[in-house]
């Protein structure tokens, strides 16, 4: 592994990171893999507990990246007062950018850097932590480990003469001609990037990252740079149990939160948990979580509350002092529990996690 090109993996507090770190240290031990985490200062306990606890079983040392802010104030709360008590909302997250990118941006500085990234084989999702040029994501728990832009680089189609050349070389010769045809199949309209890369791949996942590999060669991507590349070999494909069992079986152990805890409304039996890392605050949080986090964790509950002054609050419909009303605790729950069971039939699983993946909100450097 070549010393000009970092990698790096970043854990969020979330349990896909995590199990990416276990995974990639045993898969890989000869990889050099700095792990880093952006500490927004705000962080629930569980997520502090699972940093040690990956320390500790992994052997390694997860590098603590923090905002710059003037005497080492609270990340968070320095820049929530240098935006006046502004709070972040999806529509303008500050937070994200100041307290998550801009530490990891940082840190990297200009070299080139492979970033592993834990979205998994059952996510239909890519997003971006970093747009900065020296940055390439890798995914090891997709089979396609590329992303997107990548596959566009390798399927252009000025590319074709060196696929067809590379797929001389790393496939069979009795496959190559139904390579050839694909390859030759000009992208369009009625033949899109992902049929055209589904189609190599059922051919052959190594052998597609072989070839994309050398045909990378010639670009400006950090991948570039490296001569050996062990994951171009691995043909995994991760989902959540995947995830769950890799935590569990490594004694590193599942964040709590995501602990399914039951509640009684109407005389039937609800689950509900935090489905997510990140501030204990987060306004991603919908309205079952906070209830959550007011049962469940009072005092984190109440130092949210604190912040919702002069207008602002991290709901826009709501006030969190408005939502702990036992009435209002009621009907959310009755509606989550509503919910939960419209979602158990249409997707066979009735956790919030499902629930919250279907509905696919959330954020790459907070919650993976
Ligand atoms: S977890 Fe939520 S509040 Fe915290 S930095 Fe991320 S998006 Fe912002």
């Amino acid at each position: 592994m070549q010393n000009n090109v970092r990698h790096v993996l970043g854990i969020s507090g979330g349990k896909d990171s995590a199990a990416l770190a276990i995974y990639m240290k045993s898969l890989y031990p000869q990889m050099d893999i700095e792990f880093y985490t952006c500490d927004t200062g705000k962080e629930l306990d569980e997520t502090y507990q699972l940093i040690k606890n990956l320390e500790s079983k992994l052997g390694v040392t997860i590098e603590k990246l923090y905002a710059k802010t003037a005497d080492h104030d609270n990340p968070f709360d320095f820049y929530h007062n240098l935006y006046g008590g502004y709070l972040p909302s999806s529509n303008a997250r500050w937070c994200t950018q100041k307290l998550k990118i801009e530490p990891f941006e940082n840190y990297i500085g200009t070299t080139p850097v492979i970033s592993y990234v834990g979205i998994r084989g059952d996510e239909d999702r890519e997003g971006y932590i970093s747009t900065k040029p020296n940055v390439q994501s890798i995914f090891p728990f997709r089979q396609n480990i590329w992303s997107e832009e990548v596959i566009g680089k390798v399927l252009k189609n000025d590319n074709q003469n060196s696929l067809l050349t590379l797929y001389k070389e790393f496939l069979s010769s009795n496959l190559y001609q139904r390579a050839a045809d694909i390859i030759l199949t000009p992208l369009s309209m009625r033949y899109g990037q992902n049929q055209k890369l589904k189609a190599l791949m059922d051919l052959g996942v190594k052998e597609f990252n072989h070839v994309a590999f050398h045909s990378l060669k010639s670009s400006s991507l950090p991948i570039a740079l490296v001569d050996d590349f062990p994951l171009l070999d691995n043909e995994s494909l991760l989902v959540r149990d995947d995830i769950f069992q890799i935590l569990r079986e490594s004694g590193v152990g599942v964040p709590a939160y995501y602990e399914e805890i039951p509640y009684e409304v109407n005389g039937q039996t609800g689950k509900y948990n935090r489905s997510r890392s990140g501030c204990f605050f987060c306004f991603f949080q919908r309205k079952i979580e906070w209830v959550w986090l007011y049962e469940q964790n009072p005092a984190k509950f109440f130092l949210a509350v604190e912040y919702e002054k002069d207008g602002y609050t991290w709901m826009q419909d709501e006030r969190l002092e408005e939502l702990i009303n036992p009435l209002r605790i009621k009907q959310i729950k009755e509606e989550f529990l509503i919910k939960q069971q419209n979602t158990a039939d249409k997707f066979r699983s009735n956790r919030l996690i499902d629930i919250l993946d279907a509905e696919d909100e959330g954020c790459l450097a907070c919650f993976i």
